[in-house]
């Protein structure tokens, strides 16, 4: 499986097409707006784009998708029912950001735990990660042994907990008993910011790694 980061919104959020290349189709995660940026990636690599997935409801990550849907007619996956809150105050939530008006959706399909999901013939896990939001999903290819965590778990950090519905021992017991054992060596792809691998993060993540003790994030 192939795949294009595209940092989108003042945020910077990592929208990343993930792309069959076996079917020259793709998936959009988590495209947070600037649809124009998005767009120009599917075109430049030639792919049809078949499906939007999504992480969780924050706007920075589906501020996008009803514009997309309108455009394209796509199919729209995820996150999990326990995020519809989130999704539901789309234009609360772009008010208080101050970004361009965003409308809510209804998701063609809710993810549960373990369930899973095709990118043109390329195959994805879903694994429910509660603690940044309460319906925050991860995205697993076992074959290219990379994970798309949104904002789970960063290059050198983790998500915010502060949220209504954030909890920060949901989110450490998400990390550690969710990601973790599917290996050191799997690259994961960040809501924002560089790439890492879980093994680099359990090494030294303030937060989540073995040198560090469990940091509170609000503490700097
Ligand atoms: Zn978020
Ligand atoms: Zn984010």
């Amino acid at each position: 499986m192939k795949y294009q980061i595209i940092p989108v919104t003042p945020y910077q959020q990592n929208s990343t097409l993930l792309i069959c290349e076996h079917t020259n189709t793709a998936a959009i995660v988590d495209p947070g707006g600037e649809l124009n940026l998005i767009l120009d990636q599917v075109q430049h690599h030639n792919v049809t784009l078949e499906s939007i997935l999504l992480t969780h409801g924050h706007l920075d990550h589906v501020g996008g998708v009803a514009a997309l849907v309108k455009q394209l007619s796509l199919p729209v996956y995820g996150p999990h029912v326990e995020d519809a809150f989130w999704i539901n105050a789309l234009k609360e939530q772009a008010e208080m950001l101050n970004f361009p008006p965003s409308e809510s959706f209804t998701p063609t399909r809710w993810f549960k735990d373990n369930d899973e999901i095709n990118v043109g013939e390329e195959l994805l896990q879903v694994i429910h990660t509660p603690g940044h939001t309460p319906g925050h999903v991860v995205f697993y290819s076992a074959a290219d042994k990379l994970a798309i965590v949104g904002d789970v778990l960063f290059n050198g950090s983790i998500g915010r907990t502060d949220f209504p519905k954030g909890d920060y021992h949901t989110l450490i017991d998400s990390i550690k008993q969710k990601l973790w054992p599917l290996g050191k060596e799997i690259d994961f792809i960040p809501g924002h910011g560089p790439m890492s691998t879980f093994g680099e993060e359990m090494r030294s993540n303030p937060f989540v790694g073995e040198d560090g003790q469990e940091a509170l994030p609000f503490c700097s």
